[in-house]
């Protein structure tokens, strides 16, 4: 049995937290005080060094949801103690998972029949949805070079330079060269001549943003894809294409329908897109969704059987929560399509320029 010592005497009242001893210290900072406090004093204190960060409401800078419906938060903190990996223990919420994947792919306009179900899973946020895209074709392009009887240890990926952090976080840490199409005056996006230019045998994808995050415009899939599919043919290589919707994926569906970007276009294999960002959840949240099947190598979902049953997963992480998956249906059910692009409209005809 553990016996803990409260430091707080008896009969000291916690509701006067500024008059106690726990307002005339400081808080610890590099070890674990021996000691414990008040609950009442632990939330006080920390309440107040807290005012110190910025406010949420004003920010924004990450383009990051900060406001939801009382009854979405409500949703929240009624599943906050979730796991979300335990599929076994929680199916619905599994369920509710599966729902917004297949809602996304047909928002993207996967080439999937209507009982036919979608290939993605839910992320932390964009850049760990980006790692698994990544590796998917990394994965793809070593196994089709590994049939050809060819070197596969210099793998590459043509990017505008323009591109967010997290593409060269993958190129570093899975170790793919990042070939950076520089921008010029005047152009700050991804050129699709030059980045197809750039492409060489060993390119396992080239990713086009969709929402730059420099200035939100978007790159041209469409040019990309057509003068791709000219070189594959010419050459005889596959190099597919990733966007990178992390902020126009939830936008262009709505606001752009006739634009397209997203799987009309056949070298399109995957997306990302932040469920945080346009997609109205608070952080953290993202999606990735493949064309279908056969662009997600099967050697990269681990099969878990611990936790009860066969569990597929393909995720980076193990553990995490499950709320925000399920605020992310919330918004989903709660505003539609209609109720979606009428939002979006409206916020444009509000922007100052
Ligand atoms: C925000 C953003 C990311 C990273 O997304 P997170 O959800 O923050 O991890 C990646 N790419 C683009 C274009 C972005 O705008």
């Amino acid at each position: 049995m553990v016996i803990s010592h409260s430091s707080s005497g008896v009969g000291e009242s916690a509701y006067n937290t500024f008059s106690s001893r726990y307002a005339r210290v400081e808080l610890p900072r590099y070890r674990m005080p021996e000691n414990s406090i008040p609950k009442e004093a632990a939330y006080q204190m920390i309440t107040d060094e807290l005012m110190l960060d910025g406010n949420p409401r004003l920010d924004l800078a990450s383009f990051v949801t900060t406001w939801m419906e009382p009854e979405c938060d409500k949703l929240i903190m009624d599943s906050i103690n979730k796991n979300y990996v335990d599929m076994d223990e929680y199916p619905v919420t599994t369920e509710l998972q599966n729902r917004c994947v297949n809602m996304i792919a047909h928002l993207f306009n996967a080439p999937i029949n209507e009982d036919e179900k979608a290939i993605g899973v839910s992320t932390v946020g964009s850049s760990e949805a980006i790692m698994l895209a990544g590796l998917a074709f990394k994965r793809k392009w070593a196994n089709q070079r590994k049939e050809l009887g060819k070197p596969y240890d210099k793998p590459n990926i043509v990017t505008g330079a323009n591109v967010q952090v997290c593409w060269e976080k993958f190129a570093r840490y899975f170790e793919v060269e990042l070939k950076e199409v520089k921008l010029t005056e005047g152009y700050y996006v991804m050129d699709p001549l030059k980045a197809v230019e750039m492409v060489d045998e060993n390119t396992i994808c080239v990713a086009a943003i969709l929402g730059s995050t420099l200035t939100g415009e978007y790159e041209d899939v469409k040019l990309l894809n057509s003068l791709l599919v000219e070189k594959n043919n010419e050459t005889g290589w596959n190099v597919p294409i990733h966007v990178d919707a992390a902020s126009g994926g939830f936008i262009a569906p709505f606001l752009h329908p006739e634009l397209e970007w997203d799987f009309r276009l056949p070298l399109v294999k995957s997306i990302n897109v932040s469920g945080h960002k346009y997609g109205l959840v608070y952080p953290g949240v993202g999606w990735v969704v493949w064309r279908s099947k056969d662009d997600l190598p099967e050697e990269l979902i681990f099969h878990i059987n611990y936790l009860g049953t066969d569990q597929p997963t393909f995720t980076l992480n193990f553990s995490k929560g499950a709320s925000q998956i399920i605020a992310q249906y919330y918004q989903m059910i709660r505003l539609g399509f209609e109720d979606t692009s009428t939002s979006w409209r409206i916020a444009r005809q509000m922007q100052p320029c």
